[in-house]
């Protein structure tokens, strides 16, 4: 039996377009927190089982934009979601739309633009979690674009997860997505790597990470990153504790030791050359946040 739909703000009629695992993840999310629930999906068939729970599948796009005040996109990217709305451009027009897709900043400006030609009110977002993390409320969930939007269905996007809304500038959910993935990809291999290192001694992965979780917690992450975050904005890098060479010693010793012990080299090496860099660019006698410089020079020449 379809949901009745009312304007409250607990229960706000959404729209979801774009049923993969994770817009899927999505829709169910919606439909358990009480939102009437109208779906659209190239391949109909997926949303079988949310039909038979109450939610709604009309024939076409337009259609399903028109059920609802607000339409949340989460399609593989960009170029699919101009594909896929194009028909139901003129349905959205005055309503809101939350785009979900992963993308890059000029992409979501992009889409920001082609929005707002046709009067769609635009918030673009990023999901933070996969597909079974979806409706936890500690899931974060970032936004950026309208803030109209953001506020007008906190209710509905708080169904989803933890909405962190950071700003006017559409492209900044991407944007902040991006860093945090490769945030993410780094400290993985970061680990990854010192774990080979250890196993060529034939040292357990979980004996190892025990103790390197329980040292990196406090001594990087708390009392390094958090500590020395603020001093980035001001390129302030004091090296009275440990100068650039001092670190470029240590990641050379690092790079012996992996080929002493038979374990892959590149990675410590690639970080070698980012603090010889830093030491050709004038920073020798800083502590190794002055990377932060080689960085951002490389971005800008990018
Ligand atoms: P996906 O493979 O990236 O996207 C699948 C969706 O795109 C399906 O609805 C699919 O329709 C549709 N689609 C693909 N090509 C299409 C086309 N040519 N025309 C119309 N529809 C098309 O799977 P996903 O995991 O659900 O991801 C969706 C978005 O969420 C992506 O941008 C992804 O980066 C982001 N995301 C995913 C995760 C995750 O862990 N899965 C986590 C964070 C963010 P059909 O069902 O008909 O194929």
């Amino acid at each position: 039996m379809a949901t009745q739909q009312s304007t409250s703000p607990q229960n706000s009629p959404v729209t979801v377009v774009g049923l993969g695992p994770m817009g899927l993840a999505l829709a169910e999310a919606l439909l358990k927190q009480g939102h009437p629930l109208t779906v659209w999906n190239r391949t109909p068939q997926k949303a079988d089982n949310l039909v038979s729970r109450g939610g709604q599948r009309p024939a076409t796009v337009a259609e399903a934009v028109s059920a609802s005040p607000v339409t949340i996109v989460c399609l593989n990217d960009y170029d699919t979601l101009y594909k896929v709305l194009a028909p139901a451009a003129d349905a959205l027009r005055g309503r809101a739309l939350v785009n979900l897709n992963s993308g890059t900043p000029r992409e979501a400006h992009a889409a920001a633009a082609w929005a707002a030609e046709r009067g769609i009110d635009y918030l673009d977002g990023a999901i933070m979690v996969p597909p079974p993390a979806v409706g936890n409320p500690e899931s974060v969930f970032l936004y950026s674009g309208s803030q109209a939007i953001a506020e007008q269905h906190r209710v509905t996007l708080a169904s989803m997860g933890d909405l962190r809304f950071l700003g006017a500038d559409p492209s900044l959910a991407v944007l902040y997505n991006t860093a945090l993935l490769g945030l993410m990809y780094s400290t993985m291999n970061g680990f990854l790597h010192a774990t080979a290192l250890v196993a060529s001694a034939g040292v357990p992965a979980a004996t190892f990470a025990e103790l390197a979780v329980n040292w990196f917690m406090p001594t990087v992450v708390d009392s390094t990153l958090v500590e020395q975050a603020p001093n980035l904005d001001k390129a302030n890098y004091p090296g009275e504790f440990g100068t650039m060479e001092m670190n470029l010693n240590a990641l050379a010793h690092i790079t012996r030791t992996c080929v002493e012990q038979g374990v892959d080299a590149r990675q410590p090496a690639l970080m070698k050359k980012l603090a010889e860099s830093a030491i050709e660019q004038g920073y020798s006698g800083k502590n190794y946040f002055a990377v932060f410089e080689v960085f951002k020079k490389e971005a800008q020449s990018a």
